[in-house]
């Protein structure tokens, strides 16, 4: 489901579908809510792809997925502007930093490591930063689970969901979302970068900066080109 329709269009890529902004976002703009039945987890069949995580033993699987529109049609991509945000007993997807209208938004599926044989994996995001697979190493995989689906998930949850229940919305959403240190946050790779004099910047103010703007920053006292912030560490080009 999207919270606001009128701010995304769902539209054919090389790949399949993509979800398109229709004008720019804030960060911690609400995109939407992964809504369905909750079932415990599956690796098997095509509704196991558009499947998203609540838990380690629950899954919610979105209604008929190929032919309804709403967040499980965001793709992956190595280097995103939006995360996935456990709220409630739900998990809602919204933007990691500012989206500039006309932007395909996508999120890291944060994946498992494939299993010997499986390849279904393989990135063809595109982006410089692209790891060249949608899973990741498994003990930050491991880790982002922990921290976000077993502490979190749940808090302020009314009660735990149950097999074959479907997930209705919530009553409420929240306006905006706040970063998460487990979100990986980059610039638009295309824009103008900011520029920032202030040299004395350090890396939460850089972050926050790329997150607000949208955009890589540019340091030109020093000749540094800030990417983004990537697994507690900032991306420079000096
Ligand atoms: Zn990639």
């Amino acid at each position: 489901m999207f919270l606001d329709s009128s701010a995304f269009v769902v539209r054919k890529t090389r790949w399949g579908r993509g979800v398109f902004a229709r004008r720019e976002l804030p960060a911690g703009f609400v995109i939407g809510d992964y809504l369905g039945i909750v079932d415990v987890p599956r690796d098997e069949g095509v509704d196991a792809l558009y499947a998203m995580m609540l838990s380690l033993y629950r899954w919610v699987y979105p209604v008929e997925p190929k032919r309804s529109e709403g967040v499980h049609v965001v793709n992956h991509s190595c280097e995103p502007n939006a995360g996935i945000f456990p709220h409630r007993g739900h998990v809602l997807l919204s933007t990691t930093r500012r989206v500039f209208a006309g932007e395909e938004i996508t999120f890291d599926y944060w994946m498992t490591q494939p299993e010997a044989g499986e390849d279904w994996h393989r990135c063809l995001c595109g982006s410089s930063f692209c790891r060249g697979s949608f899973s990741m190493g498994s003990a930050r995989q491991e880790e982002l689970v922990r921290r976000l689906f077993i502490s979190n998930a749940w808090a302020g949850a009314k009660r735990k969901v149950r097999v074959g229940e479907k997930l209705a919305p919530l009553p409420r959403y929240p306006r905006s979302t706040r970063d998460l240190a487990a979100y990986n946050v980059f610039g638009h790779p295309e824009l103008a970068p900011e520029e920032v004099y202030d040299e004395k910047l350090d890396h939460a103010r850089l972050r926050a900066l790329i997150r607000e703007t949208g955009r890589r920053v540019w340091l030109p006292r020093s000749g540094s080109l800030v990417y983004g912030s990537h697994d507690g560490r900032l991306i420079i080009d000096a």
